[in-house]
């Protein structure tokens, strides 16, 4: 789960990381007021959006007084910001922050996340900051730092002082900079981070370190022992048919091909998308329906993967483990019947009871194509679309 980064800065400043004073606002004029409750005659408006690159798509812009501060917000507010992250459509601006102006003498990037390879989580740092990691990571991966935190340690002051040195921040300000990488962490390991990015993290004239952009993402699975953070999600931010799936408890990710999948099981979800690729079709989604798929649930699935313009067939991969085939069997049958399907359905059943589910299938009067196995269902579904025209 992503939140905005007002947010993310609320909860740096819980964990005593410095942050610049800012207010979020949800219209121009409480933008205006903002900047006269900050003071100060430089002020940066910023769209809050749930992706990275908005100083490059206009979305961050330093006003010097108070009719740009209002000129800036009427502009950025609302505008559908474009960023290298938001896709070409890009994103809708819903809310702004208004920030006291820093003064900038020189951007790092700091970042936690879990590094998969050693299964701990990592500090990452660099001099360059304020531009994409990627692209450091590509041309100078020299000037990338890195550190790995023993969870039972934590980061410690050693490793913190470290990796401020390594990045170039003048020894005046070591203390403060790996005071601010050890709070980061408490901050990352007591949320449930999976990703807590600074960039930039600056060093101002007057030697702070502090942290002008924040982002974090929280793993999902641990989000029942956080009901704070859950509080913060923006439903705004996220495609609609991913939060109607999350309403049934069906995890659904739209994809840009045009062969929806429905699966049980996240392994079988992937391999099935993989084997659509294999015979030279495109997904349209990745959706696990889950071990105790209902028909109900089974029908809001294709409810969901239906409304997708880009649909042209529909491949069901299901193995019956705990769930039966014939239970799916019927499931599919109804929803296929509810929702008038006009695309080409295309079904592979394995596992307990199939003989009676592919019955079921074969006796229900719908068009349905069976798959004996994964490679013919998915070459099925391929041809369907070929067929269609697509
Ligand atoms: P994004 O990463 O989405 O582009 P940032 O918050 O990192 O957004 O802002 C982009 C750039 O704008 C920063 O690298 C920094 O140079 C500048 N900036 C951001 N906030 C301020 C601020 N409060 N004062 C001065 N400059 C800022
Ligand atoms: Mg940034």
């Amino acid at each position: 789960m992503k939140i905005h980064e007002y947010q993310a800065k609320q909860i740096l400043k819980k964990y005593g990381v410095s942050v610049l004073n800012s207010v979020p606002c949800f219209s121009v004029d409480e933008a205006v007021a903002a900047g006269q409750t900050l003071g100060g005659q430089v002020w940066v408006v910023k769209a809050q959006i749930h992706a990275g690159g908005r100083g490059k798509g206009g979305g961050v812009k330093v006003a010097k007084s108070a009719e740009q501060l209002r000129a800036f917000s009427t502009s950025i507010l609302g505008m559908q910001l474009v960023t290298p992250q938001t896709g070409p459509e890009g994103q809708k601006v819903r809310r702004l922050l208004i920030e006291q102006g820093a003064d900038i003498k020189k951007e790092y990037y700091a970042a936690l996340v879990v590094d998969r390879s050693s299964q701990r989580v990592v500090l990452m740092a660099s001099s360059e900051g304020g531009m994409d990691i990627e692209e450091v990571a590509e041309h100078s991966p020299e000037k990338i730092h890195r550190v790995t935190v023993d969870p039972m340690q934590g980061l410690t002051l050693d490793q913190a002082q470290s990796v401020a040195r390594k990045i170039g921040v003048p020894e005046a300000s070591v203390d403060k900079a790996s005071t601010l990488f050890q709070s980061l962490y408490r901050a990352f390991d007591e949320t449930d981070s999976s990703l807590a990015e600074i960039n930039p993290l600056v060093l101002t004239g007057s030697g702070d370190i502090i942290a002008l952009d924040a982002k974090f993402n929280f793993d999902e699975n641990a989000l029942f022992r956080h009901p704070e953070i859950v509080a913060m999600r923006d439903l705004d931010e996220e495609d609609p048919a991913e939060v109607e799936a999350s309403k049934f408890g069906l995890s659904y990710i739209q994809l840009d091909g045009n062969i929806g999948c429905l699966v049980n099981g996240a392994g079988l979800a992937m391999a099935t998308m993989d084997i659509c690729k294999l015979y030279g079709g495109s997904p349209a989604n990745f959706l696990d329906v889950g071990g105790g798929a209902t028909t109900e649930k089974v029908t809001e699935a294709f409810k969901i993967m239906l409304k997708n313009p880009h649909l042209k067939a529909i491949l069901v991969n299901i193995f019956g483990g705990i769930m039966k085939c014939d239970v799916i069997a019927q499931g599919v049958v109804e929803a296929a019947r509810q929702v008038s399907l006009k695309v080409p359905l295309v079904v592979r059943l394995e596992g307990t009871n199939v003989d009676l589910g592919k019955k079921i299938l074969a006796e229900s009067g719908l068009p349905i194509l069976s798959g004996n196995n994964m490679a013919d269902a998915a070459q099925k579904a391929v041809q369907a679309v070929l067929a269609a025209g697509a």
